[in-house]
């Protein structure tokens, strides 16, 4: 059942992605080479609770940790490790808080260093199929319409688009309906209405799709190995159309990038 939210709701909304936003900026400012994610995991827990928050992974499903830290060939659901994070490294920090009753959860994948050509061109593209994703996010259209322009555009660049893991709706409940694949076809589905809250997040694999879970019961990773990368946003449809509840403003504040990317989404 989808739970569309009255505009008291959205407000509250916004405030727990923003929650989420400013611990992605912080933890944005910490990466560099020899950094460990289980460090990283204890900084964001800290910086979440003194926000008024509470962690929105921890003891979720029996989540042990804050983030989600999936490096190089793990798509989502990485447990942080002792393994420190090393140059040319890629590494997907996804992070949830609950404020006020309500869930944030987003992501963002992060370059340690410099890192390849072929991989920065993988997180460019999926980052802009996600604003791809989001623009179809509006009232009257479809659940698979969204998943037909992320997949359409990261297939153009011969990506693979994982099909195991889908977005979802967000709000009192970090996963409510309706599903929302990354893959799918136009005008099939379920339909948008306004007040809808979503989690849009496309994971897309430099190689194939097909993806398997490691013996430890949480990470996924590619089954050839190649990169993955996971950006994801919280969006509202305000006035039929999409408004991002998250932002990415305070990590590319951390990182010094100047961006417009996030200017048509915004209330
Ligand atoms: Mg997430
Ligand atoms: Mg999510």
């Amino acid at each position: 059942m989808i739970i569309p939210k009255t505009s008291e709701e959205i407000a509250l909304m916004h405030e727990s992605a923003h929650v989420v936003s400013r611990t992605l900026g912080m933890l944005a400012k910490e990466l560099k080479p020899g950094v460990t994610t289980k460090y990283l995991d204890k900084l964001a827990e800290d910086y979440i609770r003194a926000q008024d928050a509470v962690p929105g992974f921890l003891g979720l499903y029996g989540c042990p940790s804050t983030i989600l830290t999936s490096v190089n060939e793990a798509v989502v659901h990485g447990l942080p490790t002792d393994i420190p994070l090393k140059e040319g490294d890629i590494v997907s920090i996804d992070c949830g808080a609950v404020k006020n009753g309500f869930y944030g959860d987003h992501a963002y994948t992060f370059e340690i260093g410099e890192v390849k050509p072929e991989i920065k061109k993988l997180l460019q593209i999926t980052k802009e199929s996600l604003y791809v994703g989001i623009r179809e996010f509006r009232k009257g259209n479809r659940v698979g319409d969204v998943g037909f322009a992320i997949q359409t555009y990261c297939e153009a660049e011969g990506y693979g688009v994982v099909r195991e893991l889908v977005g979802h709706g967000i709000g009192k409940k970090m996963h409510e309906d309706p599903e929302m694949p990354n893959y799918g076809r136009r005008g099939r589905g379920k339909k948008f209405m306004e007040g809808m809250t979503v989690a849009i997040e496309p994971m897309i694999n430099l190689g194939t799709h097909r993806v398997k879970q490691l013996s430890d019961g949480w990470t996924i990773v590619t089954l050839d190995g190649q990169a993955s990368a996971h950006f994801e946003h919280n969006v509202a449809i305000v006035d039929g159309k999409p408004q991002l509840l998250s932002t990415f403003d305070y990590v590319y504040e951390a990182l010094g990038i100047e961006s417009d990317e996030e200017d048509e989404f915004r209330p």
